[in-house]
């Protein structure tokens, strides 16, 4: 039966975590915990799009560009078709959604990510940009009201499940695993070299591109760092990174007595959407199992810096505060499309983020009063002009 309580809007339905998230959907309706989707969202119209329609018949569409709204509206005569960020906006404010899914790629997910919780709703968000970048509006708007937000991310989910019910003073430090990315054995001046076919090829996990290369450069990494500071109100210094290269272990807590909690499971990102959409409830799934009787080795390394400079770059972000990490999220965004069409070399990411992170401190942070939508929406376009001039 379609109640307030399980209806949901997913945003980024057709990417990697949308598509997974409707499986989950598929597969918890199985066993009798139905989802409502009211809601699809997607960048563009798509074959893909076109069939989670006709399958799920959500009523509500959003698309990014006019002209593919106005499409879909003639094919669709019947449904509500919205567009741009005002479409992911009305969707994540729908009367009568208890759930928004936020599984948009990039800074276009923050004002749906905020919207949703101004109107009371449940976030579960795998747009990790969103706390990255608004962790502080995030914070302020669910102090405020009655929404709530838990993060899809494995590592955060898997932080949840060790934490538990304890109070957080138990907690001695979170520990986030990594699996290293495609190039953590790459000789370090190779790295200058290397191809966006072969930056693209993550050893565990198969993602979008965006957050694929951010492993490869550990942006990704440094954005969960933040998320769990956001998320869990744990000091910088109390969140540690490993070298796990498996990934069977999505992350550990060490407590203050010295014992420590790990979430082992398969690499499967639907373990941690079913987690989340279900919280704290533990549901039966058809997933694979890890295959511990065959025998598993689980190494952890030390974190290689010197490998990942990227990394420090955008935790010293995240620590200036203001809108530096928005102008670290979107010259990353520009870095990388201009590195997957091979105007850059992998390594400029990196030290691209770097010399807009200094021009951020001189030219932009002087002026900051008050961080807002509005503000961060400034520092994204400045950053992004900037990242595009960075030379060959
Ligand atoms: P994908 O690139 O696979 O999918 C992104 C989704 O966002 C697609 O539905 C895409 O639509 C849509 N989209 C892209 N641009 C816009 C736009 N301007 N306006 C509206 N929608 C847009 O990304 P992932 O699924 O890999 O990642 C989604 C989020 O989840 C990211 O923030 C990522 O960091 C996070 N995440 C992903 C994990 C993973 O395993 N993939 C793990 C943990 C977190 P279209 O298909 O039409 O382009
Ligand atoms: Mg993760």
């Amino acid at each position: 039966m379609s109640t307030p309580a399980n209806r949901l809007v997913l945003l980024g339905s057709t990417g990697s975590i949308g598509v997974q998230t409707l499986d989950v959907i598929d597969q918890l309706d199985d066993i009798g915990q139905t989802f409502d989707v009211i809601g699809l969202s997607a960048g563009h119209d798509s074959p893909t799009f076109r069939a989670q329609i006709d399958r799920i018949k959500p009523g509500y569409i959003a698309v990014a560009s006019e002209t593919d709204a106005a499409r879909l509206q003639i094919d669709y005569p019947d449904y509500t078709v919205v567009c741009g960020d005002e479409g992911l906006i009305q969707l994540a404010r729908l009367e009568d959604v208890h759930l928004v899914v936020n599984a948009v790629v990039g800074a276009v997910g923050l004002a749906p990510t905020l919207s949703a919780l101004e109107a009371d709703k449940a976030v579960a968000l795998a747009n990790k940009e969103s706390l990255a970048i608004g962790g502080d509006l995030i914070r302020r708007v669910l102090n405020q009201g009655a929404g709530s937000l838990l993060s899809i991310d494995s590592e955060h989910h898997a932080l949840y499940r060790c934490l538990g019910d304890r109070p957080i003073e138990e907690v001695a430090r979170l520990i986030l695993t990594a699996s290293g990315g495609p190039f953590l054995r790459t000789p370090i001046p190779e790295l200058n070299h290397v191809t966006p076919e072969q930056a693209l090829t993550h050893p565990t996990w198969s993602m979008g591109k965006r957050i694929t290369i951010d492993c490869a450069t550990m942006v990704n990494k440094a954005f969960e760092v933040i998320g769990a500071h956001r998320l869990f109100d744990v000091p910088f210094e109390e969140i540690d990174v490993l070298i796990h290269p498996d990934s069977w272990v999505h992350s550990m807590i060490e407590f203050v007595d010295g014992s420590i909690l790990a979430d082992l499971g398969p690499r499967d990102m639907r373990i941690a959407i079913q987690g989340i959409l279900c919280h704290p409830r533990r549901l039966p799934t058809r997933l694979q199992r890890l295959p511990i009787e065959q025998g598993l080795r689980i190494d952890f390394e030390p974190f290689p810096h010197e490998r990942y400079p990227a990394f420090a770059t955008v935790l010293n972000a995240a620590k200036a505060g203001g809108s530096a990490v928005a102008a670290m999220n979107a010259a990353d965004e520009v870095l990388i499309s201009r590195f997957l069409n091979r105007e850059i070399a992998f390594t400029q990411i990196a030290a691209g983020l770097q010399v807009i992170l200094d021009r951020w401190d001189r030219l932009i942070r002087p002026h900051e009063m008050t961080i807002d939508l509005a503000s961060l929406t400034r520092t994204d376009r400045w950053a992004r002009a900037q990242a595009q001039q960075i030379a060959h």
